[in-house]
C-alpha cells in the first residue's frame, strides 16, 4: 500500500488528478484536517479511500467518512459561496460539514442531518469549535424546512430517488448534488439545478455510497 501522503500530499494529489479545481475548496481541505475526523489511531487519514465508521448487523458498512475524491467532486459541483445556506444529509464523521462551514463562512449556515444519534453526537464533539453548523438527528429525506430555502443541498448517502422535500427546500438557482443508486446497485452522483419549480440535470459522475436508511 502507498505510504500516507500527509494532508498537503492528499490535497496535491486531488489537484493532480483534476478532481480539485477551485481555490476555495483547496483552502477548506487545508484548513479542516481530515485526521481529526477519522476515528482512533487510523493511519488512513490522508489516503484517497473511505474509512468505515459503523457496521450493520450483517457486517455491511452503514457509515463511513467518504473518499476524498468523491467529497471534492461533490463540493466542486455544489459551488458554495460565502454567505450561502447549505443542507447536508448524512453527517457521519462531520468532515464534510466542517468543509462546508469553511466554504460558506461565518455569514453562511450549514444544516447537517444524521439518522443515527450516536454518530451525530460523536460528530458534534469534532464540530464543537465550528460555529455555523446546526446538527440535527432525523431522516434527511424530510430535509429541514425551518432553514429553507437552501442555496445547496448535498446528500452523502445513496438514494433511490430525489425526495420531494429536497426539491421543495432548494432555492431557485440552487444546486442539489445526490448519489442515486440504481436497482442493479450502480451509483451515479447527479447535480441538479432548480429552475423555477423544476430540477434540471447539469452533470453526473459514477460513485458508490452507503445507502440511505
Ligand atoms: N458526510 C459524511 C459521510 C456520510 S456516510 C462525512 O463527511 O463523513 C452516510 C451517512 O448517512 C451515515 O452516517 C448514515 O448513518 C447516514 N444516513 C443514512 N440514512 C440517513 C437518513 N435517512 N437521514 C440522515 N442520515 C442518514
Amino acid at each position: 500500500m502507498a505510504p500516507d501522503p500527509g494532508l498537503e500530499g492528499m490535497v496535491d494529489g486531488l489537484s493532480e488528478s483534476g478532481a480539485l479545481r477551485s481555490p476555495s475548496v483547496r483552502a477548506a481541505l487545508l484548513a479542516v484536517d481530515r485526521a481529526r475526523f477519522v476515528p482512533g489511531d487510523a493511519l488512513d487519514a490522508y489516503r484517497d479511500a473511505p474509512v468505515v465508521l459503523q457496521l450493520g448487523p450483517g457486517g455491511e458498512a452503514t457509515s463511513t467518512i467518504s473518499q476524498p475524491t468523491m467529497v471534492v467532486l461533490m463540493l466542486e459541483e455544489l459551488a458554495m459561496q460565502p454567505g450561502d445556506r447549505v443542507l447536508e444529509v448524512g453527517t457521519a464523521s462531520g468532515w464534510n460539514a466542517a468543509l462546508l462551514a469553511h466554504l460558506v463562512g461565518v455569514d453562511g449556515l450549514v444544516v447537517t442531518i444524521e439518522i443515527d444519534e450516536s454518530l451525530s453526537e460523536a460528530a458534534g464533539e469534532r464540530l464543537s469549535e465550528v460555529a455555523n453548523v446546526w446538527r440535527l438527528v432525523g431522516d434527511g429525506r424530510d430535509g429541514w424546512p425551518e432553514a429553507a430555502p437552501y442555496d445547496g443541498i448535498i446528500i452523502t448517502a445513496g438514494a433511490r430517488e430525489v425526495a420531494p422535500a429536497w426539491r421543495e427546500q432548494l432555492a431557485v438557482g440552487g444546486r442539489l448534488v445526490v448519489p442515486i443508486t440504481g436497482s442493479d446497485g450502480t451509483g451515479l452522483c447527479i447535480t441538479y439545478e432548480r429552475v423555477d419549480g423544476e430540477l434540471v440535470e447539469r452533470a453526473s459522475t459514477p460513485c458508490v455510497f452507503v445507502p440511505l436508511r
